[in-house]
């Protein structure tokens, strides 16, 4: 690994300007940064380490939603009371990822962040624009059983890893950040950015900029994470659903969806859930909607498999709502 200097703040103003300073990297619980240094994908020349600043606590605020902040742990996100009860999409995503090791480490503010999966970005041999821009994509004519069928470019495909970010993108969750100019506020389906012909660049933070906090809406309606992986644990997701769904008299009345493993960002899937609101539940109208977000998708041989068993998991969540099997 390369050598790089060390520090940890006391508080968010030494934090922001340590983090000022050409080739400074924040660093949280270190469960993707600390993969990346020892690759060589990363080559910070300061680590500014956060994990002293008071971001750790889950607390209401006045409208019913909840202010998480971004140094709280996934596990311990995941078994908030308020978070099962309220929230079950969430803590459900939150504990279908990784493993309960790297939970107990990864941090919210560092799951906004964790770079692409796809194997070739770890392989110096291989031509990759995120790793290094200009160089081209491998995956595109490659191994791509895992990339992205929405969204992409001939840049890159990757597929977005996080589950935490498909739930907050369903929520309508909302990041603060702190720079040097203050404090701003980015909604979670526009935090992360599309690879257009930039991939190396992945969300809408500016130079130094700290997530310091998550903020959820109230949510009163029922809610579920599904996920289809490789293996039972310890996978990304080759589809993730993340729904909430009320209906009356046989009547969708509200819809919250957003996908996973599909597109280089959390998926918010504002067509379906146009077609469903204000329409019949069931069967034959969750199908026609999840059918309706995925005309835009660019498949390969490796990864067409992904529209159908996007459809089919996202009609069978719906429908698990629907049933009542998942509050
Ligand atoms: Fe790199 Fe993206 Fe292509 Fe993977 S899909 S090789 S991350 S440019």
């Amino acid at each position: 690994m390369r050598p790089f200097a060390y520090v940890k703040p006391v508080d968010v103003e030494a934090a922001l300007r340590a983090a000022a300073e050409p080739g400074a990297k924040f660093l949280g619980g270190g469960t993707n940064l600390v993969d990346l240094m020892r690759e060589g994908i990363e080559r910070p020349d300061t680590v500014v380490d956060v994990t002293g600043l008071p971001f750790d606590t889950v607390e209401e605020l006045p409208d019913g939603g909840l202010r998480i902040g971004a140094l709280v742990r996934n596990s311990a996100l995941a078994a908030d009371r308020r978070v099962r009860t309220r929230y079950p999409m969430l803590s459900q995503a939150l504990l279908s990822g990784a493993s309960p090791q790297l939970r107990n480490m990864a941090t919210v503010g560092g799951n906004l962040l964790q770079r692409a999966r796809c194997p070739y970005f770890y392989d110096h041999a291989s031509a990759c624009n995120k790793r290094r821009p200009g160089s081209g994509c491998d995956a595109l004519e490659g191994f791509n059983r895992g990339c992205a069928i929405l969204g992409v470019s001939q840049s890159c495909i990757a597929a977005h890893p996080s589950d935490l970010c498909v739930a907050l993108a369903a929520l309508d969750a909302v990041a603060e950040v702190r720079g040097a100019d203050g404090t701003r506020r980015i909604p979670l389906t526009d935090f992360h950015r599309l690879p257009a012909g930039t991939p190396d660049i992945e969300t809408e933070l500016g130079p130094g900029e700290l997530v310091t906090a998550v903020e959820l809406p109230p949510l009163a309606i029922p809610s579920r994470y599904r996920k289809v992986r490789d293996r039972a644990s310890y996978a990304f997701a080759l589809v993730s659903v993340a729904a909430a769904l009320e209906v009356r008299d046989g009547t969708v009345t509200q819809v919250r969806l957003a996908l996973g493993g599909l597109a280089p960002k959390p998926w918010r899937a504002r067509e379906a859930e146009r077609i469903l609101l204000g329409g019949p539940a069931g069967e034959a109208s969750f199908r026609r909607a999840a059918e309706a977000e995925l005309p835009a998708a660019t498949t390969r041989p490796g990864n067409a498999f992904k529209a159908g068993l996007a459809v089919a998991t996202t009609t069978a969540t719906l429908r698990e709502l629907n049933e009542g099997g998942a509050r």
